[in-house]
């Protein structure tokens, strides 16, 4: 080697380290960009105050030494470094995502009657998707299962039902998917009435006194099923079952006048309303829910109308009318409407105000 070589060498490895130099390979450039925190770590002092220095004082720059073997080093360790750190927040927002949407999926709940889809919605409020199974003026005692109503039953991990006869129906089908759906009845706690014929009445909705009970119980199953909503479930509870109360003692109060409270409806689902309001029903018209009455019965209804002096039979939107607007006008009775809900109503509809409408549709009737 030439003295000329070797002088050239002594310049190229003392050389300090200039921005210039830095600036020399792209690679170099982005990994100073990128790194510069880093690339003078071996430094005792900081290494913006480093930088900060190369640029303003040249007599500075001259006590770093080129190492291009240790930059390289510095810059490979800090790349992998940044990879793993990236890879593994990566994994770890990803494995998060699917995790959430597991652990809080909404709770879907559906309920076979209008009263027990109004009272779960009220208590379930955004927690929960609330379906109502049977369509509108479908009645509890004719009611058959559309395609529809068993698709909203697969999608529902708990069904609320009344848990008697009335709507078995439940139960066969979700035996039938083989679903993990949870069939519940909302009828513990509740006193129940029973026909002459020993079978339960399925009507106990009817009655607001049941409802606040019906409420609790739909607490419970929800809390039970979603316990992270417990709080806002138990709220919902108490605020639906304020007014409920609220709606009973208006009933009551409207009520107070009328001494003689004889209704005739059109078939046997008022008993629990007439328990709680001190009414009497001396006879239904239909004497088999849903089925048109024989000509027989049909005397002991007129016998009972004059009796008791009745002015008006109440029929029900869900059950045909035909045969009875005939007897009707037959009899000189007026007709009204009370609705016992069992299919849905409209989406603005409540089971308070159905309650409070059909009250004041029996207040007129004593006037
Ligand atoms: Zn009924």
């Amino acid at each position: 080697m030439g003295r000329y070589q070797k002088k050239q060498l002594l310049k190229r490895r003392c050389r300090p380290v200039t921005l210039r130099g830095l600036h020399k390979a792209a690679f170099t450039k982005a990994a100073f960009l990128i790194f510069k925190p880093y690339y003078y770590l071996d430094q005792p002092e900081p290494a913006a105050l480093h930088y900060l220095y190369m640029k303003k004082n040249s007599a500075t720059k001259k006590i770093f030494p080129a190492n291009h073997g240790r930059d390289f080093f510095i810059f490979i360790t800090t790349l992998t470094a940044w990879f793993v750190l990236v890879t593994f927040f990566t994994c770890v927002y990803f494995l998060a995502i699917p995790r959430n949407t597991n652990t809080s999926p909404k709770l879907v709940v559906a309920a076979t009657t209008f009263p027990l889809f109004d009272i779960t919605r009220n208590i379930a409020g955004d927690n929960a998707t609330v379906l109502q199974l049977m369509p509108p003026n479908s009645s509890i005692h004719n009611f058959e299962l559309t395609p529809f109503v068993e698709e909203k039953i697969q999608s529902a991990q708990l069904i609320i039902s009344l848990g008697l006869e009335a709507d078995g129906w439940t139960k066969s089908v979700a035996e039938k998917y083989a679903k993990k759906t949870f069939i519940v009845s909302s009828s513990p706690g509740i006193s129940l009435h029973y026909f002459n014929n020993n079978l339960p009445d399925p009507h106990y909705a009817l009655s607001i006194k049941n409802a606040t009970t019906i409420a609790q119980t739909i607490a419970r199953y929800l809390i039970s099923l979603d316990p992270e909503h417990k709080n806002q479930y138990e709220t919902n509870e108490q605020l639906y079952i304020q007014k409920l109360l609220a709606a009973d003692k208006i009933i009551t109060e409207e009520l107070l006048p009328f001494k003689e409270r004889k209704i005739i409806t059109q078939h046997n689902a008022w008993w629990y309303f007439a328990h709680d309001y001190n009414l009497d029903i001396p006879i239904t018209f239909q004497e088999t829910a849903g089925k048109n009455p024989e000509d027989d019965y049909l005397k002991k209804v007129v016998s009972e109308i004059q009796t008791n002096k009745i002015k008006t039979i109440f029929f029900e939107p869900q059950l045909s009318t035909e045969l009875l607007k005939k007897f009707a006008t037959q009899n000189n009775v007026s007709l009204s409407s009370i609705d016992p809900m069992d299919g849905g109503e409209t989406n603005e509809s409540s089971y308070i105000a159905i309650m409070l409408e059909n009250t004041k549709k029996i207040i007129e009737s004593f006037q």
